[in-house]
């Protein structure tokens, strides 16, 4: 196995909550997440062929017993925590051991907001380097004693820590009986040189009561709206028949390029707004053959890669039709289905309405549909 992950849970959170008698904060949800289920929702888990859980016995069963299950993917085990933190960093590290790793990642849970992009960087600085640690400058002055500097930096260390195995396996070892503050220290009491990467703000530590009311507002706040609008005239010449929302119904189909499917047409310029993204006729242009008779199914996967690439999800979904002409109703069961499947949400969350013009203007006098689609987005 090349890379392992240590995540380090054992704690109690002296800090955190004084009597100890609340929930451990790492343990603490918002939403549908503990801090442990929200750093593993987030993470790459195919960088890693091991992820050990460094926790206190009795916690797993009460916090952490549906976790393997709700990632099956992520190959988690569990290990006992130490008395402090370097003998639960040793606890992990050492039960690794018959994994054979070459590299390990030691992580503390108390840092849920860590990016991809930060673990890729330590995992690929790890090929020059023997450790590796991340690190942030603070951006407050520095009082010392009468003196205000704000020109003398230090060095804010995070995790995750980057090491080779058998060097961070020997360390450990060797200083057994010592409390080092991090992995970084005591890799570096040996003379061991660590390279330092630059960190990331957001990646910061929940110590405080006050922290964890910030993670909550970080993680709760983003949501995003779009609209989308379409209209596609009828073709009362061709033998084909209409699709609305991968749905084919018995009745004159409509103009356009592609299969002008209106309301998936509607749905990924909604999409595509709430992302701040630009319309589907920029990604797909109706002057190129290759969407010519296109399917739609595939610019709304196109708009579904959009929002997983951004991290966000769908909240809710709400589509008009407008139209004298097929009567939508009998339709919107499958209509749901469809985009259920392709945007891989609850059918719950979708309403699909329909209305005429009363027979006003070109709509009304049965030459077009119109469709369009509201769509709420938030952050995963
Ligand atoms: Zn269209």
């Amino acid at each position: 196995m090349k890379n392992a992950l240590i995540l380090l849970a054992g704690g109690v959170g002296k800090r955190f909550d004084k009597t100890k008698k609340s929930t451990p904060k790492q343990f603490k949800k918002i939403g549908k997440y503990n801090l442990i289920e929200f750093f593993l929702k987030n993470l790459d888990h195919k960088l890693f062929g091991k992820i050990q859980i460094v926790v206190k016995k009795h916690y797993i069963k009460k916090y952490l017993g549906e976790l393997k299950k709700n990632f099956p993917d992520h190959n988690i085990s569990f290990i006992n925590s130490g008395k402090n933190r370097q003998e639960s960093s040793k606890n992990g590290i050492i039960s690794l051991k018959k994994y054979n790793p070459k590299i390990v990642l030691i992580h503390d849970v108390a840092r849920p907001l860590t990016s991809k992009k930060l673990i890729k960087k330590i995992i690929k600085s790890l090929k020059n380097n023997i450790g590796v640690s991340p690190y942030t400058y603070q951006n407050d002055f520095i009082k010392h004693s009468s003196i205000i500097s704000n020109d003398k930096k230090i060095m804010y260390l995070q995790t995750p820590q980057g090491f080779r195995y058998n060097e961070i396996l020997k360390a450990h070892k060797i200083y057994k009986n010592k409390n080092f503050k991090d992995d970084t220290s005591l890799l570096s009491s040996m003379g061991l040189k660590i390279k330092f990467v630059k960190g990331e703000k957001i990646n910061f530590k929940i110590t405080y009561k006050e922290d964890f009311e910030i993670y909550e507002k970080l993680i709760l706040k983003n949501y995003r709206h779009g609209i989308g609008y379409d209209i596609h005239k009828f073709n009362y010449n061709s033998k084909k028949i209409l699709k609305l929302c991968g749905v084919k119904i018995n009745y004159f189909p409509l103009l356009g390029h592609s299969d002008a499917d209106v309301g998936y047409h509607a749905i990924c310029d909604s999409i595509l707004g709430a992302l701040s993204l630009r319309d589907i006729g920029y990604y797909f242009n109706n002057k190129n053959n290759k969407w010519k008779n296109m399917n739609s199914e595939f610019f709304i996967k196109f708009c579904k890669k959009q929002l997983d690439i951004k991290e966000y999800e769908i909240v809710n979904l709400d589509i008009n039709f407008i139209c004298e002409e097929p009567k939508i109703n009998k339709y919107v069961v499958k209509m749901k289905s469809n985009i259920s499947k392709l945007l891989n949400m609850d059918k719950k969350n979708i309403a699909i309405k329909a209305t005429t013009n009363e027979k006003v203007g070109f709509i009304g006098k049965g030459e077009a549909i119109a469709a369009e689609s509201i769509v709420q987005i938030k952050n995963v």
